[in-house]
């Protein structure tokens, strides 16, 4: 049995002649009905199993596997996660929700948006039924709240959360939040709430590294029931999109729906077409096959010796101006430009540019030849 809790004293109560009665359910405010039969508003499809771990989310992932496990009972309360856009922040704190509601079925999970909460909460001072707002938080056993930067500047609604806060966190509940960035770059939040931040764990999720994007991309397309392409289109799909995790999902779920359309296995081809539409990187991706075609024109050899493994002089130096450009014209890291010109290390486009540069400051035909190749390239 819940209990409704009692004697709050939140200044703008609307009375509390009721109290008794179950609280007015602020995610369907025209049914008034008991917290047990209010769903959690979790995405079922955010697990564990499918939360592929990485060095970008190992803390992360680990502390909220603690956290479902024991809801309330670990030091990790509140557990903070904070990361930049499509890390995996909402899925991971869902992945939570979503254990202890399959462990502990009767416990009363839920997930909300700051954005909700605080729309709620207007609303439920609108119509001076603030009471019934806070009562129903306050049967709440686990509690996410998701991009809480949303209550910058938001000083009733961060007082509403702070008091709810401090009931939940003072009788053994578990509060779980996520935040873009770290608390302390959290501007427009009052002090007092970011200091019970501390009294959890803050963990990061970063940008997933090579490895991890692979495995990613593997689980996803596994997940959708088509056949993995072959490690070099993989390899190839992972090196290209390294913003974030959602970016990535759009381009396989893209490819796959192309595969299924066309009824073709994904190819190298199709990934690189995939690529020109959906991203930003696309221009950068372009500007790379641009860049060797232009530079083996230029040193009248085929773009596929460019990421051969010869060593003829003219080749060579073909091969390091074209990574030289690379380097200067797109925004592809050194391991990505290697990859490119047929898998070479970082430290090889390292010592390339280096060399190019070198050489343009002391040899004045070298020099010319390099700057009439820069006006194709300048934008
Ligand atoms: P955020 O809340 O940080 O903006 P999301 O949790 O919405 O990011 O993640 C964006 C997408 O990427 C979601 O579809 C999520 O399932 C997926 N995703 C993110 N990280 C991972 C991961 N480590 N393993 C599997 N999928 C992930
Ligand atoms: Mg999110």
């Amino acid at each position: 049995m819940r209990t409704t809790p009692r004697g709050n004293n939140f200044s703008n109560s609307a009375g509390n002649a009721d109290t008794l009665a179950p609280p007015r359910n602020p995610f369907d405010t025209a049914k008034p009905v008991d917290g047990n039969l209010v769903p959690s508003q979790l995405n079922g499809s955010y697990t564990f199993d499918n939360y592929i771990e990485g060095d970008c989310n190992r803390l992360a992932r680990s502390a909220g596997l603690a956290v479902a496990n024991k809801p309330g009972t670990t030091s990790f309360n509140p557990l903070m996660v904070y990361g930049g856009v499509g890390l995996g922040k909402t899925h991971l704190v869902q992945a939570i929700g979503n254990h202890i509601k399959a462990t502990a079925p009767e416990r009363f999970v839920l997930y909300v948006s700051a954005e909700k909460f605080t729309n709620q909460f207007i609303d439920s001072v609108q119509r001076a039924q603030v009471q019934d707002f806070a009562n129903f938080y306050l049967q709440v056993d686990a509690l996410i709240l998701d991009d809480v930067q949303f209550l910058a500047n938001k000083g009733k609604t961060q007082e509403m959360f702070f008091h709810i806060f401090n009931h939940l966190h003072q009788s053994g509940k578990q509060i779980v939040m996520t935040s873009d960035r770290p608390p302390k770059d959290l501007q427009g939040l009052e002090d007092r709430l970011l200091n019970r931040f501390k009294w959890g764990l803050t963990a990061d999720v970063q940008s997933p590294d090579f490895e991890t994007r692979v495995a990613i991309i593997r689980n996803k397309m596994e997940q959708d029931g088509i056949d993995i392409p072959p490690d070099h289109v993989v390899d190839y799909l992972a090196n290209s999109v390294h913003t974030n995790v959602r970016e990535l999902e759009g381009v396989i779920a893209s490819l796959v729906a192309q595969s299924s359309l066309s009824r073709r296995d994904i190819d190298l081809e199709m990934v690189k077409q995939a690529l020109r539409h959906i991203i930003e990187e696309v221009e950068a991706e372009v500007n790379l096959d641009f860049i060797q075609k232009t530079v083996a024109a230029y040193f009248n050899i085929s773009v596929e010796l460019l990421k051969d493994k010869t060593r003829k002089k003219e080749v060579v130096t073909a091969r390091q101006v074209a990574m030289y450009f690379a380097k200067h014209h797109t925004a592809h890291t050194l391991k990505t430009i290697g990859f490119h010109f047929g898998g070479r290390d970082h430290t090889t486009v390292m010592h390339s540019v280096q060399t190019v540069s070198d050489l343009v400051d002391s040899d004045k035909k070298f020099r010319d030849q390099v700057d009439e190749l820069r006006k194709k390239f300048a934008k």
